[in-house]
């Protein structure tokens, strides 16, 4: 029997591949979640705008587990795991034994140790319950406090923004989505001022008031912000409590060898609870496109001997309309080359090495983006200066050759 631990991206991918690969075994995925294992992009973007039923967050209908003989039992917490009889604990007493286990448990929020943060109104966002929670106080009028601008932050309080909210967006660094680099950070700051958002960067927050449920928050420099909802978003963890318990080796994640294995060869792990080999070390990713793709390639290790796993890390974000993708690394302190206008709401920004392309950020350019992918799955070498030179030309499908960055 081949067992699935976690319902969301990286287990419902596993499953397909499994069945894909011609695997006619028993397999069983379990989830603690009340559904079948779905998307959670949409819970911060369309889902929080109340565009998009519940049912098209699904990986797969129902009857594709049916039908291809996948058990997924929902509701259902994996509590204990024994690699040494291999064998895992559910919730309720059961016991039952694998010969592979995937663990794809995701991660968790991080709820900071801010006093007043256990109050009713102040939420993560994790969960379609989550979603719905926050969304039943999204009304247009309400005041809305979201902490941290990263990803998660930045597009919380551009939908909150979007439904007529009154928005403050607390950030602690200089600016948001500064993990897309300089110039798309200021590019975000503008978008979330010129929309009304009250952006405070180089802000904390000491504590959250309220008689019953959050009234106000009250920032490092005294300032206190009346709001009806606070979303917390100040990142997340591993979920790596149950491999701990069970001895595996953690840091920071589930330490996993290129073919996803764990310290137990039987027991694998994929998506943001793994923790993977990379150029220079280990990396961990909590991203969609990572995710998708582990759980895929743990799946093809369970049934046969597999090369690495390697990827261009790939995230991509959405805000108020506009599309911002990354492919690569941005290196905080190098410089960047921009080509187009942010003014104009469609530019790229490209960090090279010694001549490698390493990062390429794009905002509504999604040529820029497979271009970039060209580039560096092909280890081209560019001449940056010819990149500040050239005149846009477009690589398309039906151009195909010349490595030229075109934007429009
Ligand atoms: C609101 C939101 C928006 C996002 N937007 C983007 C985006 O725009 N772009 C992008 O690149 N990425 C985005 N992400 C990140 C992306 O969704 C995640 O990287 C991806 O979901 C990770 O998949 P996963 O399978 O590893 O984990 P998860 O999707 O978290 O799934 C883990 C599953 O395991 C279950 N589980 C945990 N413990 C147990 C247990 N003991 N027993 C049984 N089940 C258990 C959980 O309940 C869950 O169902 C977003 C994430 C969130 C939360």
């Amino acid at each position: 029997m081949f067992a699935i631990v976690g319902g969301g991206l990286a287990g419902g991918r596993a499953v397909e591949r499994l069945r894909e690969l011609g695997f006619d075994g028993r397999l069983l995925l379990f989830t603690d979640e009340p559904r079948l294992p779905h998307e959670r992009p949409p819970l911060s973007k369309q889902y929080l705008r109340g565009r998009l039923a519940e049912s098209r967050l699904l990986l797969r209908p129902a009857a594709f587990y049916a039908e291809n003989a996948v058990e997924v039992r929902t509701s259902t917490r994996v509590v204990g795991l024994s690699p040494g009889d291999r064998a895992l604990t559910l919730a309720d007493g059961e016991r039952l034994r694998y010969d592979r286990l995937l663990l794809a448990l995701g991660s968790e929020p991080i709820r900071p140790a801010i006093p007043g943060a256990d109050l009713p109104g102040v939420e993560t966002l994790r969960t379609v319950e989550d979603a719905d929670r926050i969304r039943q106080r999204l009304r247009p009028g309400a005041a809305v406090l979201v902490l941290g601008a990263g990803f998660l932050g930045s597009e919380v309080a551009a939908t909150a923004r979007e439904v007529g909210c009154r928005v403050h967006l607390v950030e602690a660094g200089q600016a948001p989505l500064v993990a897309f680099g300089p110039e798309v950070a200021e590019w975000a700051a503008n978008q979330h001022r010129e929309r009304g958002v009250e952006l405070r960067t180089g802000a904390t927050v000491t504590r959250f008031e309220g008689t019953g449920e959050v009234e106000a928050a009250v920032l490092a420099d005294g300032a206190t912000i009346r709001c009806q909802l606070v979303v917390l978003a100040v990142g997340a963890r591993p979920r790596v409590q149950l491999a701990q318990g069970a001895g595996l080796r953690v840091s920071d994640g589930v330490l996993v060898d290129g073919a996803c294995r764990t310290s137990v060869a039987e027991i694998l792990a994929a998506g943001d609870i793994a923790r993977f080999p990379s150029p220079g070390g280990t990396t961990r990713s909590e991203h969609w496109d990572n995710a998708q793709l582990q759980g895929r390639h743990a799946a093809e290790s369970m049934v046969g001997p597999v090369g690495d796993f390697s990827t261009l890390p790939y995230v991509w974000t959405e805000l108020y309309g506009s599309t911002l993708q990354q492919l690569g690394t941005w290196a905080p302190a190098r410089p960047s080359l921009m080509r187009g206008d942010p003014a104009s709401g469609r530019f790229t920004a490209l960090q090279l090495y010694g001549g490698h392309l390493r990062a390429c950020v794009a905002v509504n350019q999604y040529p820029a983006i497979k271009w970039a992918r060209r580039v560096m799955e092909s280890a081209t070498v560019l001449d940056p200066d010819s990149l500040d030179k050239d005149g846009p030309r477009v690589w398309s499908e039906q151009a195909p050759g010349p490595l030229t960055l075109r934007l429009d």
